[in-house]
């Protein structure tokens, strides 16, 4: 068996400890003689995994007693209809927009209601200076994306907006460092970037902003019934939500993360300090908003940007092409891919300028 360097964006690489305990207990659940596929979402074994990968997940993030957890189906992008659903109640919603899905969140909740767009740069390599927001006092909430995936442009710090109730889509940072839950009113996340497989939606949300939904709303996507369900309203997503509950426990294993996002800083910085030192390769984005998680960059003759992406595959590390709306090159470089990953990376970078650059 060969494990690839795999920088998919998501679906994307899990932990090898997370997949060879999946294989271990894949028939046979500890003694239940059923795999976890198998089971009843409502009988003891598998509520016992729904319960402790929630109890894991508030200890590795110190989510504060005051906010449900909700495990969702329909991924970030049904968050963009949930949100604006559950929240807006006659209230418009103001959105900070900074990439690509963030554009997408914009023009869902217009669907339900009114959506201000409070912030955009012209060019989506940078975060939009704060001052420059125009945030309305009266807004129902201000959403933002800490990490936008595609342009791998990341907010490093806790926009400020005052007592309007912040929303943040973490589908692609979700659990990359440390956080401070209490700034915010609703986190969401799609698990396939840096938590689990797809099939599962996180919900992070403040007591206070449940039962406000829209009542024309589907009940899956209504909050407050979902979290007075236990996120069973309906049949969720079993398998997933085990899968994602080893890898927050692998971080804890990890030792949290401090250690996790340490790690992705540096990791990171590998990748771009040897960018900025080749002219070959160029990175769009201002320094100081410079993704942890997904690092952009182009090729200086972008006819080779195939061929760049075929040998890196040969050399088991696929998935570096850039997103199609933006196209050169991408490394997604989640909790799971280890920094040998990333320095046989810059290897590679550096045998590729050496032969074609
Ligand atoms: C991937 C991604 C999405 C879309 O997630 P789905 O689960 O496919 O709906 C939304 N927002 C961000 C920031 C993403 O990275």
């Amino acid at each position: 068996m060969t494990r690839v360097f795999n920088f998919s964006a998501g679906p994307s690489t899990l932990p090898v400890p997370v997949l060879e305990q999946v294989r271990e207990e894949l028939l046979d659940w500890r003694g239940t003689g059923m795999s976890v596929m198998e089971m009843s979402h409502r009988d003891k074994p598998f509520m016992s995994i729904a319960t402790e990968a929630e109890a894991d997940l508030r200890e590795v993030l110190s989510i504060p007693a005051n906010y449900k957890v909700l495990f969702m189906q329909g991924g970030a992008t049904g968050q963009f209809a949930a949100v604006p659903l559950n929240l807006l109640n006659g209230k418009s919603g103001d959105y900070i927009v900074n990439g690509a899905w963030g554009v997408k969140a914009v023009k869902e909740c217009a669907k339900w209601g009114q959506a201000n767009t409070a912030a955009k740069p012209a060019t989506f390599n940078q975060v939009p200076a704060r001052e420059t927001w125009t945030l309305d006092p009266n807004a129902a909430y201000v959403h933002y994306t800490p990490n936008e995936t595609i342009e791998g442009v990341e907010f490093h710090s806790i926009p400020d907006v005052g007592s309007v109730p912040l929303v943040a889509d973490f589908s692609s940072s979700f659990l990359s460092r440390p956080l401070d839950v209490s700034k915010f009113g609703v986190i969401y996340a799609g698990a396939q970037k840096n938590a689990g497989p797809a099939g599962i939606t996180f919900v992070i949300i403040r007591e206070d902003l449940l039962g406000t939904c829209n009542p024309l709303a589907p009940s899956i996507f209504d909050y407050k019934a979902v979290a007075d369900n236990d996120s069973m309203l309906n049949t969720p997503s079993t398998f997933s939500w085990y899968v994602s509950g080893l890898v927050t426990k692998w971080i804890k294993s990890e030792g949290g993360l401090a250690v996790i996002g340490e790690r992705n800083r540096r990791k990171s910085s590998l990748i771009y300090d040897y960018i900025d030192s080749e002219p070959f390769y160029t990175n769009p984005v201002a320094r100081a908003d410079r993704s942890w998680m997904n690092v952009v960059w182009t090729l200086a003759d972008s006819t080779l940007d195939a061929e760049f992406v075929k040998g890196a595959a040969a050399a088991g590390m696929p998935g570096l092409k850039g997103h199609r709306i933006v196209g050169g090159l991408r490394a997604s470089i989640y909790n799971a891919m280890p920094e040998a990953g990333c320095a046989a990376l810059v290897d590679y970078m550096k045998e590729f300028v050496r032969t074609r650059g």
